[in-house]
């Protein structure tokens, strides 16, 4: 008997309906199974009596997208549709805001370092520009930076670097813990990325392009998919509704998802599989009956608040300067974002004693706030954002080099990059690698699975 379909995708993230969209367009017959009720994934929209909520990711920048960008062409999605953010961000240092982060500026202006560290932010960043080609995201490994942590990286500069500058984009942005992670990826994302004058936001919600994705697919939402077993012929996905066959299978879930639905996953997929850890997000999104936003100099967007300031939180994102169709007229949204570390023990306890201890660690920074919120929701993901430990690093080149087989894997992990970004290039080179195992011309995709370059390409 035939396989139901050609390929069966799991997860409706963006991996998961990139993955779909490519091979749909080399003319496969795709099914995309979602477990929750929507599409999105950790890229997903919550709307409320005329706020909109992101729960997850936040922000795209113009730059180090490039896969992201023609893929938004091609749906025909128009720069108007992504506005730039237009407003700072700031670290918390001394009682008081200091704007600059992620700004070319910061060297003179300082951004919360000391002026001895402002020196070392020029050496940091003359040491990067140096060594720019070599810092690809798409091979995290291969960095000047070698396996070392972010934490022991910053042990060659002043102090400040790490603890005003690193560890607080790494906490708020990535999820990260400075001692577990590489700073490889983070340098090569914030290089990428480049100034925050170039980031910019979906105009009605992150969810746009998961939602544009979507339309051409066929999608089965609130479908978990509960194992994959493969018999060399095709592929058995088991669900609550019965069993599917397909020709080849791609799991866009995270990678300790991924292990647990894919217990026959050979020996050197399975080791990286294992070693791809996550750690876990939770936002508070505070509805706000007037526009509250931390004092500053320069408006902001983002408020980083560094471990050396506080304990329970990671930052503040005031969603209604990041757009402002994220709030009604004359209202405001802030989220409030905890810190990694303190995440087990908040989820442990009561939602409202959570947010509510949030809100007022944040009144230090939002004076008033707690008497200015209406409502308020909490959005946590398990597997929020791909760490990238040593080891994680270490067992990559051998799963990249794999050959392609009736299962394969999409998601940001890949490449060790906590950003759509990297869910979106996995996406382009596990298509082509079904399309060749499949016996189809990569060429009839959109993408070429090019080893050391961008796979999709800005028009
Ligand atoms: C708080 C936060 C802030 C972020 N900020 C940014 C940002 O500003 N910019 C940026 O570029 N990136 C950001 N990111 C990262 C970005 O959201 C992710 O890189 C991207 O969304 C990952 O997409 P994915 O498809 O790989 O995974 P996911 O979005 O996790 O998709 C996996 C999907 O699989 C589904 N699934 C899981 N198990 C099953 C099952 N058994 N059966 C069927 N379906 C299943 C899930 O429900 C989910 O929909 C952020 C992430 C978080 C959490």
């Amino acid at each position: 008997m035939s396989p139901d379909l050609d390929v069966a995708v799991v997860g409706a993230g963006v991996a998961g309906l990139t993955t779909a969209h490519e091979l749909r367009r080399a003319g496969l017959t795709v099914r995309v199974f979602e477990e929750q009720p929507h599409v999105g994934g950790r890229m997903h929209t919550f709307r409320h009596q005329g706020y909109v909520i992101d729960e997850g990711a936040e922000q795209i920048p113009e730059r180090g997208y490039r896969a992201t960008w023609e893929l938004l062409a091609r749906l025909g999605v128009t720069g108007r549709e992504v506005p730039r953010i237009g407003k700072a961000i700031g670290v918390w240092r001394d009682g008081r805001a200091h704007p600059g982060v992620a700004d070319p500026a910061a060297l003179v202006s300082g951004a919360g370092l000391s002026p001895r560290a402002r020196l070392d932010l020029g050496r940091f960043l003359a040491w990067t520009a140096l060594r720019r080609r070599e810092f690809d995201g798409d091979h995290p490994e291969r960095t000047p930076a070698g396996a070392r942590t972010v934490a022991a990286f910053a042990r060659r500069y002043h102090r400040d670097l790490h603890d005003y500058l690193l560890q607080p984009v790494a906490g708020c942005f990535f999820g990260w813990d400075t001692a577990r992670s590489t700073a490889g990826p983070l340098i090569s994302l914030m290089r990428s990325a480049g100034p925050v004058s170039g980031w910019r936001t979906y105009h009605d919600g992150m969810d746009l392009l998961a939602r544009r994705l979507a339309e051409g697919l066929d999608v089965e939402t609130g479908s978990p998919v509960h194992q994959l077993v493969g018999d060399g012929r095709a592929v058995k996905l088991h669900g609550p509704s019965g069993t599917v066959t397909a020709r080849a299978a791609v799991l866009c879930v995270p990678a300790p998802v991924a292990a647990r639905l894919h217990p026959g996953a050979p020996e050197d997929e399975r080791a990286f599989l294992t070693a791809c850890t996550f750690t876990p997000t939770l936002k508070v999104s505070c509805l706000l009956d007037r526009p509250l936003a931390p004092a500053s100099p320069r408006p902001l967007y983002a408020l980083l608040t560094p471990d050396a300031e506080d304990e329970l939180l990671s930052g503040i994102l005031i969603d209604h300067a990041k757009h402002p169709g994220r709030a009604p007229a004359g209202k405001g949204l802030l989220t409030l974002m905890a810190d990694p570390r303190r995440i087990p023990e908040l989820r442990g306890a009561d939602p409202r004693e959570t947010a509510g201890r949030l809100v007022e660690a944040a009144a230090r920074y939002v004076p008033g706030l707690p008497g200015a919120v209406r409502e308020h929701f909490m959005h946590g993901f398990t597997h929020g954002l791909p760490e990238a430990t040593p080891r994680a690093l270490a067992l990559r080149p051998r799963f990249t080099a794999r050959a392609p087989g009736p299962v394969e894997y999409a998601g940001d992990w890949l490449t060790l990059r906590p950003a759509s970004e990297g869910a979106v290039r996995s996406a382009a080179l596990a298509a082509s690698r079904v399309l060749s195992r499949l016996g189809r011309s990569p060429s009839a995709t959109l993408t070429s699975p090019a080893p050391r370059s961008d796979t999709l390409e800005t028009a």
